[in-house]
């Protein structure tokens, strides 16, 4: 019984993804990392409105948006709200960091991203 098991498995293909040779793609539709394109955004605040988890902060004088990846849930909600299209959420994942860092841009042409 057990040596049938030992050599039914030595040749048959593998249970798991050999990772990360061989890493899985993720679905489209998947929400990943979010990403926002700066040169498109009005800073109108819809997307600070709707983020349930307070990682957006629109200052609508001062056209400026501050975004806290460690906040965010990856819920999809701004990129609903964004009428512009400038918020996305990618097909990838939310990469780690050493350093908590908000990502900030304004209406000035050069975005500045924190550490
Ligand atoms: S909803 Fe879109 S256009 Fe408005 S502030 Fe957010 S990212 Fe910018
Ligand atoms: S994905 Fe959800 S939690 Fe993350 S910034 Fe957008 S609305 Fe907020």
């Amino acid at each position: 019984m057990m040596l049938s098991s030992v050599v039914r498995n030595l040749f048959s293909k593998p249970a798991t993804r050999p990772f990360p040779v061989s890493a899985r793609t993720a679905p489209d539709g998947y929400r990943g990392a979010v990403a926002f394109e700066e040169d498109v955004c009005i800073y109108c605040g819809a997307c600070a409105t709707r983020c349930p988890a307070n990682a957006i902060c629109v200052d609508r004088v001062a056209k400026s948006l501050d975004f806290d990846p460690f906040k965010c849930v990856q819920c999809g909600a701004c990129a609903e709200a964004c009428k512009k299209g400038c918020v996305q959420l990618q097909i990838d994942y939310q990469h780690p960091v050493t350093v908590h860092g908000t990502v900030t841009f304004h209406g000035a042409p050069k975005p500045t991203e924190a550490p």
